[in-house]
């Protein structure tokens, strides 16, 4: 197994409590304004992993930086790609047309509004109908999680969870232990039949 293969955070549910402050420490991870905390955040709280509560399970989703990546093979516009090993949306050019979030067997993308110092932009041409008449209409790109990939300390989410709820899955590593952990317990086994 390749030791590139894409890394990604996962929850432990039977740790989550759903107290989202892993939504918090996302969105305040990726505010454009430096050190910020969320009291002090102009734009809203718009996280990159999704806190999921049912009667089930409470724990949150985000992207698993496929490998074959449905997201990016089906953006028709080549918005989404492989940087480092992180798979990225390029929110430039992202023409908020939904085939990712659609293609994504996670949910992990949604459609989010664009703000600049708590200002949400809007479009020159595209007009959207309200109770006020036309109004420009909203700009809006795909986002999901980037493992903070500017972030020197990694996802800001499995720093923050008070429950330590969260961890970066590394495959390629998980992979030697489990192997290892194999080839042990074979020992035992053989150890027990040769007596
Ligand atoms: S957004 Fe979804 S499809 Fe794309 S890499 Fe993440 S989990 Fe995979
Ligand atoms: S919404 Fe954006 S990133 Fe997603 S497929 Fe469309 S253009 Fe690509």
């Amino acid at each position: 197994m390749s030791n590139k293969i894409n890394s990604f955070v996962v929850a432990d549910p039977a740790k989550c409590i759903g107290c989202k402050v892993c939504e918090v420490a996302c969105a305040v991870s990726h505010t454009q304004y430096g050190v910020v905390t969320a009291g002090t955040m102009e734009d809203p709280v718009i996280p990159r992993l999704y806190l999921v509560k049912t009667p089930e399970v409470t724990m949150p989703v985000q992207c698993r930086h496929c490998e074959d990546a449905p997201c990016a093979n089906s953006c028709p516009v080549g918005a989404i790609s492989q940087e480092k090993n992180v798979i990225v949306i390029n929110e430039t050019e992202c023409v908020g047309c939904k085939t990712c979030m659609i293609a994504c067997p996670f949910g992990a993308i949604d459609l989010v509004p664009k703000y600049v110092k708590g200002e949400e932009i809007t479009q020159r041409v595209l007009k959207s109908e309200t109770q006020d008449g036309l109004v420009e209409k909203a700009v809006v790109y795909a986002s999901k999680c980037d493992l903070c990939i500017s972030r020197p300390d990694g996802p800001a989410c499995v720093e923050n969870c008070p429950e330590k709820a969260l961890e970066v899955v590394k495959p390629a590593v998980l992979k030697k232990e489990r192997n290892r952990d194999a080839a042990l317990s074979l020992l035992e086994s053989v150890k027990k039949f040769i007596g």
